[in-house]
């Protein structure tokens, strides 16, 4: 049982230290006890803890919207808070479902997304995840979902191409897709600029995300960008697709939005978008309860205060490159390490039977798991992003520590995460 927090540290019921080497699952971006979010949190729940939206906006409330369009990708013009990444997700679909419901081509209805993918638990979010094994339960799901390769340079580059060359040949994938289905039926594609849970920090090559954008706008498809787990400081800059110089139609946050904090996530949409409805019907039917919420949007506010102005987020690069020196130094020839990757302080090791045919571990044997409570034995926390990912195995760990983190630490996470494997 975790009965404290502080700094880069989790602490047990025994007493027993753990450096959270993956913020739980890419969340604690300012590590825990953040003096700062405590005292914005403290005062506004001392003016005002709650206010319901179908009476009320409410000042925190305002200014993280203003504060996120301020710092948001190109294009993006508005902001629809909501209480976590799935509500986030589903909210991006109904929102694109809307759009083109609004513009008159109300047959684009499919969307389509990528096997290594996670969107989150909730039919929509659930049907555009590439897990098929945690769909199977479920169908049949609320959305028509086709899934297509993600960009995996490390298994899927060949020998003799360039990264541009296989970024453009993955991207290619989607406009084949597309053309499968019919254009006039396709509403959006959805994916993670930097894939998480699934895949442990799979970043594209250059130029993929360009190729993808071009093939959205050649068929009128929108283009959702979950940056759940990767937003928000995560890979150096705000928004991780920032460093593919695209300018999504939706984006996705959360997780480190409220940092642990509070349960909190965000829609950001484009002006256009905004434009057709509020020109339509007027009226996105997407209100929960607790969306806005004045304390989480308080702390949400204070996060990014500390994130942009405290400049956390442009230490980020510098200490992923320590980061990723200090594993490169200790797994950089291990017999079992593949890969190595990932942006900023979105780190992935992905764990292989053999290094020179790449051919995974025994499914069976759950290493990731294993890593996971060995990690934990040895005092840090880290995630295993592994499973069945559609046929194709995988053993990730995933490292997402707070953008707090001491050079000292990076090498005890070096150490134990060396360790553990
Ligand atoms: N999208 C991505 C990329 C995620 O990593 C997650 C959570 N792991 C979600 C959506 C769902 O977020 P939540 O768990 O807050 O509903």
């Amino acid at each position: 049982m975790a009965v404290a927090g502080e700094g880069c540290w989790l602490i047990d019921a025994e007493g027993k230290r753990y450096l959270d080497g993956s913020g739980g699952a890419a969340v604690s971006c300012l590590g825990h006890s953040d003096a700062h979010v405590r005292s914005a949190m403290t005062a506004q729940i001392e003016r005002l803890s709650f206010a319901h939206t179908g009476f009320f906006t409410s000042e925190p409330a305002e200014a993280l919207a203003a504060k996120l369009i301020e710092n948001a990708p190109e294009g993006i013009a508005r902001v629809y808070p909501v209480s976590g990444g799935s509500e986030a997700v589903e909210a991006a679909l109904k929102l694109a479902r809307q759009y083109f419901l609004e513009v008159g081509e109300p047959q684009r209805s499919k969307i389509i997304a990528r096997r290594q993918s996670y969107h989150g638990n909730t039919l929509g979010a659930l049907a555009a995840g590439g897990n098929a094994w945690r769909r199977e339960k479920y169908a049949p799901l609320l959305i028509e979902c086709h899934h297509i390769a993600p960009c995996y340079p490390y298994r899927d580059q060949r020998p003799d191409e360039s990264a541009e060359d296989y970024g453009l040949r993955a991207a290619n994938e989607l406009e084949a897709e597309i053309e499968r289905l019919g254009p006039e039926t396709v509403m959006a594609f959805i994916a993670e600029p930097v894939v998480g849970a699934t895949a442990g920090a799979l970043a594209p090559v250059p130029g993929y995300f360009k190729r993808i954008r071009e093939i959205c706008d050649r068929h009128g498809v929108l283009l959702i960008l979950d940056e759940v787990m990767c937003g928000m400081g995560r890979t150096g800059t705000l928004f991780a697709c920032e460093q593919d110089g695209i300018a999504p139609d939706l984006v996705t946050i959360a997780k480190g939005l409220g940092a642990g904090y509070v349960p909190i996530g965000a829609m950001l949409a484009s002006q256009r978008i905004h434009d057709a409805i509020e020109g339509g019907s007027g009226a996105f039917q997407h209100g929960h309860t607790y969306h806005a919420h004045p304390l989480a949007a308080a702390a949400a506010h204070a996060v990014l205060q500390r994130l942009v102005d405290d400049g956390l987020v442009a230490g980020v690069p510098a200490k992923g490159e320590a980061l990723v020196a200090a594993l490169t130094d200790r797994l950089g020839s291990h017999a079992h390490v593949g890969d190595i990757r990932g942006r900023g302080l979105f780190r992935g090791i992905e764990l292989v039977a053999d290094r020179e045919t790449k051919a995974p571990f025994d499914p069976d044997r759950k290493l990731h798991v294993r890593v996971k409570a060995e990690a934990m034995a040895r005092g840090l926390i880290c995630y295993p992003a592994g499973g069945t990912i559609d046929g194709r195995r995988g053993d990730h760990i995933l490292l997402a520590p707070p953008f707090i983190i001491s050079q000292t630490e990076i090498e005890t996470l070096a150490d134990r995460v060396t360790d553990a494997i």
